[in-house]
């Protein structure tokens, strides 16, 4: 990469590159921090090798401390990452693994835009690295634009260095509609403990074939069928996200209807309070998302529903983007 081509060319010892990238990974904000990298070396990088991959368009910082942030590719394409702060101390961040998305799921911004491409593994770093410059950051969810099995190697890689940024790999979670491919390679060739979150949204193939049309190139029964072979293999729960969709998958028999696909061990239910964006769709009701909830812990499924973020900044996965690229 360029950073190493550089200090070769420029007649460096090999650990200078080691050196830059761990104060790189710990957040630092500039070259100019580099306290044990020579000064001279320092300017010459800052000349040579820019700093990140991408510029920073807009930022904005939500009423509950959530932080969304546009940025733009070297060849202008958009990603979208934010920073969630909870309570707790848990600093949770959303990254992207494409800007843009193929898979056009009907209640997403992003699947409404314009697909551009995969993300490099430091594009996607570089993401973390952006909030890890403000604060110190725990968790990670790629759970922003795109599907990031999709883009398997490079997520993998940008993974790797997640824990110097201060993200443990149990503490990073892949959220994918279930690309079937690259989910038989995440199951038989990763070896570190990554968590693994399947986007479900419909108890049935019919509704979700409707709401993500992958479903019918990957069918929800071999996607379960492939987690229950993860939880055999990792002994570990699979979380399964569902978006609660106004009248569309929060009816109480769906809830029990969705008991009986997932069984009572092998699974973790996330329910996703929706954020409009302004397409077909309404959220469900708090009253509504409850009773949901209560008819799978009455099923005996585990399940939780997730704090709503960002909603003053339109948090939702796509939305600021969408505002500023043409629809597919
Ligand atoms: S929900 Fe995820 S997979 Fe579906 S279109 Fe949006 S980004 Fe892509």
């Amino acid at each position: 990469m360029l950073l190493d081509a550089t200090l070769a060319d420029l007649g460096e010892p090999k650990f200078r590159a080691g050196q830059v990238r761990e104060w790189l990974l710990r957040g630092v904000r500039g070259y100019d921090g580099m306290t044990n990298i020579p000064s001279p070396l320092r300017a010459e990088l800052a000349a040579r090798v820019p700093f990140t991959t991408l510029e920073l368009v807009t930022e904005a910082t939500a009423q509950d401390g959530t932080v969304k942030a546009l940025f733009r590719t070297t060849d202008g394409h958009a990603v979208e990452s934010v920073l969630m702060r909870y309570k707790d101390g848990r600093r949770s961040i959303c990254v992207s693994s494409q800007s843009g998305c193929p898979l056009t799921c009907t209640f997403c911004a992003t699947g409404q835009m314009k697909f551009g491409r995969n993300l490099t593994p430091f594009e996607i770093l570089d993401q973390a690295l952006h909030f890890r410059r403000k604060e110190e950051i725990n968790h990670c969810v790629f759970m922003g634009m795109g599907e990031p099995l999709i883009n398997f190697d490079n997520v993998m890689a940008s993974i790797a260095y997640l824990p110097e940024v201060g993200i443990t790999h149990r503490r990073t979670t892949i959220s994918t509609v279930g690309w079937l491919p690259n989910l038989k390679r995440f199951i038989d060739e990763v070896e570190i403990p990554v968590r693994l979150a399947i986007s479900v949204h419909a108890p049935d193939a019919e509704l979700r074939q409707k709401l993500m049309p992958i479903n019918e190139r990957y069918p929800l029964s071999e996607v379960i069928a492939e987690c229950r072979r993860y939880v055999a293999v990792r002994r570990q729960k699979v979380f399964i996200e569902y978006v609660m969709l106004s009248g569309v998958n929060d009816r109480p028999d769906q809830a029990q209807a969705l008991v009986k696909l997932l069984g009572r061990t092998d699974f973790k239910v996330n329910l996703i309070p929706y954020n409009p964006t302004g397409g077909i769709y309404d959220g469900s009701s708090r009253e509504r998302i409850e009773a949901f909830q209560n008819e799978l812990t009455k099923g005996g499924v585990p399940a939780t529903t997730r704090l709503t973020r960002g909603r003053d900044i339109q948090a939702a996965c796509g939305q600021l983007a969408a505002e500023r690229t043409p629809a597919a």
